[in-house]
């Protein structure tokens, strides 16, 4: 069990001048630290905290006059966990086509206010959405950022740049539904696939997602092939690098992958049908692959097992699905970087470690898989200032689980403490 400590009041007093900052000083001391991903994991140290941010990380256990003393002697202390790729707003249901022309930005706000919770409790103390209501995405990302929600800190896309009866356009209803919910950021065309970009940029998202293939829960049997134009996607990356932001594709179908890359993509999420000329690719572009495991296993199980699925889905979901962990099985091999991700929304919220497990099933080792969920996410995000590691300047964002997610990677399921920005969220 977890002990927090407050410091004698004599000693608050006599050293209030030396925070006179106004700053809380918290020291956590660690029976197992691994501070930098990659690096060897250090026994017995402390972590001292200042406001947010980490100050500098001390070997043995230190106890600051006045410092309140976070006890986590007895267990493993890491940095929080990135998860790049989840959809906060919706959770796969049988009724998900119906919410989608039933609920508004609103409601999608809110219900990302509950998963974002959930996601936080798990041990992810930053995520990107790819994939949501534009309103509600922008929204909830800065009612986090103000306090006004407990959730992991967050990068958005807003709805995906696609193309009209394209992956991420509406799809599945009647003609007079799709005309009504038609999105801002479907477009045809360099020209309008600018505009699309832009409109984005102007709603203030971080990162601008597309469709450059089919996927496996729309609607139209369209494959899960290119769906973009080269042109198209030259102007896409272009028009958002110029705006300084990156752009990242979701992409199945190796035609897509490969066009995406060669016209300047930065990533690409899920990458199931990738060959050797995408790996030669993503490592000239030094791009990184977002391998969703996670949502393969999900949809192929619930391709068996779900009587909602329409009989277009059900089919892609047994082709894609099987596919996904020899796909990062190459790329591994092949030296793709990967940065992780999970499509939770896909599968069940506040279940995004299991993409451990299968990480590992596909030959990284537990280091590898724990590397790409901080180090390398953070990289993949443009935050790597600021988190992925417990080193001094870094925001305090710190979690800790029972046992040896080194030896095991199944222990990060279990998640005994979060902080986030030098608040404790969750401790048992
Ligand atoms: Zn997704």
């Amino acid at each position: 069990m977890i002990r927090i400590l407050a410091a004698a009041a004599a000693a608050l007093i006599s050293v209030s001048t030396a925070f006179a900052q106004d700053e809380d000083v918290t020291v956590i001391h660690a029976g197992w630290l691994l501070a930098v991903p990659g690096e060897a994991p250090q026994r017995e140290r402390s972590i001292i905290i200042r406001g947010d941010r980490i100050e500098t990380v001390e070997a043995g256990y230190v106890t600051p006059d006045g410092a309140e003393i976070i006890d986590l002697s007895n267990s493993y202390v890491m940095p929080g966990l990135i998860d790049s790729h989840v959809h906060l707003q919706h959770e796969l249901s049988p009724t998900r086509r119906l919410d989608n022309v039933t609920r508004g930005s609103a409601d999608d706000a809110l219900q990302g206010a509950a998963f974002a919770r959930i996601t936080l409790m798990a041990g992810f103390t930053t995520v990107q959405d790819v994939g949501g209501d534009l309103e509600a995405s922008v929204a909830l990302r800065d009612a986090q950022r103000n306090g006004w929600i407990t959730g992991p800190r967050m990068r958005v896309s807003g709805p995906a740049v696609t193309p009209t009866g394209g992956h991420a356009d509406i799809n599945g209803y009647n003609l007079d539904i799709m005309h009504a919910f038609s999105s801002p950021a479907s477009c045809n065309g360099p020209a309008d696939c600018r505009r699309a970009v832009r409109e984005l940029v102007r709603a203030r998202v971080d990162v601008i997602k597309i469709t450059a293939t089919g996927g496996v829960l729309s609607q139209t049997a369209a494959g899960t092939e290119q769906q973009f134009f080269a042109d198209e996607l030259e102007s896409i990356v272009e028009a958002a690098h110029m705006m300084g932001r990156r752009v990242t594709a979701h992409a199945h179908g190796v035609t897509g992958i490969n066009a995406f890359l060669s016209a300047g993509g930065d990533s690409i999420e899920h990458g199931t049908y990738l060959d050797d000329a995408s790996i030669r690719l993503f490592r000239d572009n030094n791009a990184y692959l977002v391998p969703t495991v996670l949502a393969g296993a999900t949809v192929a199980e619930l391709a068996e097992t779900a009587d909602w699925m329409t009989p277009e889905v059900r089919q892609k979901s047994r082709e894609v699905g099987p596919n996904m962990l020899a796909m990062l099985r190459r790329a591994h091999a092949g030296g793709v970087r990967i940065a992780f991700g999970t499509d939770s929304g896909v599968s069940a919220h506040g279940q995004n470690a299991r993409e451990f497990q299968l990480m590992v099933e596909a030959g990284m080792t537990p280091m590898q898989a724990i590397t790409a969920a901080t180090v390398n996410a953070a990289d993949h995000l443009q935050m790597g200032d600021d988190i992925g590691t417990i080193e001094p300047g870094r925001y305090a964002d710190i979690i800790a689980v029972a046992s040896d997610p080194l030896e095991d990677v199944a222990a990060l399921m279990d998640m005994q403490f979060v902080m986030q920005g030098g608040e404790v969220y969750r401790s048992e």
